[in-house]
């Protein structure tokens, strides 16, 4: 029997945006916003964070940011009975596309570059699961989709939430029971 597919988004799924986010508000605002002020947003959402978008096109961003906790050691033990595609919308920042590569070849060496998809449009997927942190792609998917908490996304309720990476190794246990 073939493998069913996981599609995995990047930022805020397996790469930490928010962080480094946090500092550039900082130090443009002198002072970090609390988790109250950023709940049902996104950092550039916040007065005085409007600059902060622009940043995503500057080279080198994507290139050093934090590993999501959990997220190697889960996603080295699904890949022995899934297909993992790391799936992410690269194609509004072009700069991000070298850095997104590099970053994948340095900390997910087991996915082969076969499975990077660097897209525009994430409703052309066509996999069994997608785990990412934007309600707008888990409309349009046709799987299971599977919602990972963000600061964004808290008020949501109709898709299946994963709060860390040992939440989703969890849930894919329960799946492999039940074959
Ligand atoms: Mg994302």
């Amino acid at each position: 029997m073939p493998k069913k597919r996981i599609a995995v988004d990047m930022d805020e799924v397996i790469a930490r945006v928010v962080p480094k986010f946090l500092d550039i508000f900082e130090e443009q605002n002198n002072y970090r916003p609390t988790d109250t002020e950023l709940h049902g947003k996104k950092v550039y959402h916040l007065p005085g964070g409007e600059n902060i978008r622009k940043k995503l096109h500057d080279p080198g961003f994507f290139a050093d940011l934090p590993v999501m906790p959990h997220s190697q050691e889960v996603l080295r033990n699904l890949h022995e009975h899934y297909e993992i595609y790391i799936v992410t919308a690269a194609q509004e920042f072009r700069n991000a596309l070298p850095d997104k590569h590099d970053w994948l070849q340095k900390h997910f060496p087991f996915i082969h570059w076969k499975n990077y998809v660097f897209c525009g449009d994430k409703s052309i997927i066509l996999a069994d699961y997608l785990i990412d942190d934007h309600v707008f792609n888990l409309e349009t998917f046709q799987g299971k989709g599977l919602l990972f908490s963000a600061s964004h996304n808290l008020d949501e309720n109709r898709f299946t939430r994963v709060n860390d990476w040992l939440e989703i190794q969890t849930f894919f246990n329960q799946q492999i029971d039940t074959h």
